[in-house]
């Protein structure tokens, strides 16, 4: 591979030997880079200030059999105001923790890379439990799990009036997670896993995936809704991508 440039996001820093670190990157061309930044821990190192974690960054890399070598850095962004705010520390942990469980190494995702930029550019004047649903759904649908909300997600049949069967847009609306998308009552009754979201939550999450996600995070959600999108959103991301990211529990 030799030497390469890439622009990253730290996604995990962890102290190795003396004085070196080894990192998780997320970079824009080659997917997640596992690398490694030698005498990094020392005051002189010129690289401290590029390699930090969660900064958005311009490195170069000498490629290795199973790690790189980080050889020269430049930080465009340290988002330093992550370390200030729990609740924004919380939501950056939880952002990095899901792109390091639900990608491979070096599989290059550009859309994902410039998904997780600009969560952690709205980190800072936004609220951060919101952007965390607005983040998981963008993430869900990037990564292909972009849950369906027209028609019954069962295929045998064309049912386009899911969202009113038979009653009013107040009717609470069936979705499967297993399926990934709204079901007809008909399906419903045969489905056993089969759960009700309310129409707001549903419209919620219709309107984050039509949405960039700074506009997406700007929109009013009752507690009632935030509570039913945290629960469906995990409980989604824990069946289709076999993960339950440690960093959930200091969120809310
Ligand atoms: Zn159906």
């Amino acid at each position: 591979m030799g030497i390469y440039k890439e622009e990253a996001i730290v996604l995990r820093s962890m102290p190795y030997g003396e004085a070196d670190r080894i990192l998780t990157l997320f970079t824009r061309g080659a997917g997640k880079v596992a690398a490694i930044a030698k005498g990094v821990r020392k005051p002189s190192s010129r690289l401290r200030g590029a390699v930090q974690l969660f900064s958005h960054t311009h490195l170069v890399l000498y490629g290795g059999k199973t790690l790189d070598t980080i050889t020269q850095g430049d930080s465009d962004e340290t988002f330093s105001f992550i370390e200030q705010d729990l609740d924004k520390l919380a939501a950056a942990s939880c952002f990095a923790e899901l792109v390091d469980r639900l990608t491979m190494e070096r599989q290059p995702q550009p859309k994902l890379f410039q998904l997780l930029l600009t969560a952690m550019r709205t980190l800072e004047g936004s609220d951060p439990e919101l952007l965390g649903r607005v983040f998981e759904t963008k993430l869900l649908a990037a990564l292909g799990y972009r849950p369906q909300f027209e028609g019954c997600v069962m295929e045998h049949h064309d049912d386009r009036q899911v969202l009113q069967p038979g009653g009013t847009a107040a009717d609470p609306v069936w979705f499967s997670i297993e399926s990934g998308g709204v079901l007809c009552p008909a399906c419903a009754a045969n489905c056993p896993g089969a759960l009700t979201l309310s129409p707001p939550t549903v419209a919620a999450l219709a309107y984050f995936l039509r949405s960039p996600l700074d506009r997406a995070v700007r929109v009013r959600i009752e507690r009632r809704s935030r509570l039913e999108l945290a629960s469906l959103l995990h409980s989604f991301i824990c069946y289709h991508g076999d993960v339950r990211p440690r960093s959930w529990q200091f969120t809310r």
